[in-house]
């Protein structure tokens, strides 16, 4: 194992940063999608050289793509692959899953499941390629459920996630994904890094098509709603459910200290905003932006998910002295800017971010 090559930097936080050089082979998979899109244009403005990055999707596809960036088209779920794209790769971040929002992960839970391949075969390879750090992207559905029954719960602490009874499906998959980094790290010595991201939103996520997830769902539907002269809404449930949504840079930000953080290693940290709101306020955000009052609709037997859910940040401030601050009200400003401008952009015809499978 090497790691003579890391640069250690001094820190105010608790932790022993410790980064790679910039011409190091940095290894992203899931790049054509939301987060590790955005993933791959943090990490080339921060002075990386070499980023290889992975998506199964054929890159027209890919909801961004970045210039001087490796691009292969490659199903991870494949041994084969993965062997092939960790050569040489100083760090390894798996963002790659077959996911959505609820309307999704509560129907096909296979596909959720199935994802376990990806990061089985990534992190195997990785190990025996000599990859010095494994990044795994984990998720707040990997928590016990029955903590999430009562819209005003209390927020999740890391420890929540035992005794087990994650979300069927997606969640359960997190959850081996995540014990599979921490034997790697246990008996092999790789060094993993597992955050368990809450709702994260923003400019270039999935905003129809039924991957979409509630902010960009929202927004869509009172674009529409103001283009076609409708002047209702549908809202999943009864509204009262509660969730927190980290802002794309937040999780950016996050996703690298953690990486980064030597007290960090094969210990799950949630990676979130404590900032707890019902969709019902959401809507009202929403509407807020777009200039428009909707009349609701409650839709009581769509998807729904748990009751309520919400990030305990006490732990990422105790190690990082940092935590996710975006506040709902200002990051889904530029959200709700750029989906109406996609949305426009589809109706004219132009290319638009679009999920094919
Ligand atoms: P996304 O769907 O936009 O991106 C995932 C990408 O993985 C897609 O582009 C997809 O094509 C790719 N992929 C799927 N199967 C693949 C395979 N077999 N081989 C190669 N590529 C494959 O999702 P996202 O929002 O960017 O999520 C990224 C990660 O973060 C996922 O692991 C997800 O579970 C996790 N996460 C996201 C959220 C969120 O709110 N967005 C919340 C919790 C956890």
């Amino acid at each position: 194992m090497k790691s003579s090559s890391d640069g250690v930097k001094s820190s105010r936080t608790n932790c022993q940063e410790v980064y790679p050089q910039k011409d190091e082979l940095i290894l992203v998979a899931g790049a054509g999608g939301f987060i590790g899109g955005a993933l791959v244009r943090f990490l080339k403005s921060k002075g990386y050289r070499r980023i290889r990055a992975v998506d199964k999707k054929p890159l027209p596809h890919w909801y961004q793509r970045v210039e001087g960036v490796e691009c292969l088209n490659l199903d991870l779920s494949e041994e084969v692959h993965c062997k092939r794209v960790v050569q040489e790769a100083a760090e390894v971040y798996n963002l790659a899953a077959d996911m959505g929002g609820m309307g999704f992960i509560e129907r096909f839970r296979v596909e959720c499941l199935r994802s376990i391949l990806i990061n089985t075969h990534l992190i195997e390879h990785a190990w025996r390629a000599g990859t010095r750090r494994f990044f795994f992207s984990s998720s707040a559905c990997a928590y016990n459920i029955k903590l999430q029954e009562d819209p005003n719960c209390r927020a999740l602490r890391e420890s929540d996630a035992y005794p087990a009874l994650a979300e069927r499906g997606y969640g359960w998959e997190k959850l081996l994904s995540e014990m599979f980094c921490q034997e790697y790290w246990a008996e092999r010595g790789m060094k993993t890094f597992i955050a368990r991201f809450h709702n994260v939103y923003g400019p270039w996520g999935t905003w129809d098509g039924g991957r979409e997830k509630a902010p960009a769902a929202l927004c869509r539907k009172i674009i529409e709603a103001k283009d076609t002269g409708r002047r209702d809404i549908t809202i999943w449930g009864n509204g009262h459910q509660t969730r927190s949504f980290m802002y794309i840079d937040d999780c950016l930000t996050g996703i690298d200290k953690i990486m980064h953080c030597d007290n960090l290693v094969a210990v799950p940290i949630n990676l979130g905003t404590s900032e707890m709101i019902s969709i019902n306020d959401l809507v009202s955000l929403a509407e807020k932006i777009g200039r428009i009052k909707l009349q609701r609709n409650y839709d009581l037997l769509a998807p729904r998910g748990v009751a309520g859910r919400n990030s305990d940040n006490t732990f990422i401030q105790q190690v990082l002295h940092w935590e996710p601050s975006t506040p709902i009200h200002k990051g889904l400003v530029p959200t709700f800017k750029w989906i109406e401008q996609q949305y426009h952009d589809r109706k004219a015809g132009r290319e638009t971010v679009r999920d094919i499978y």
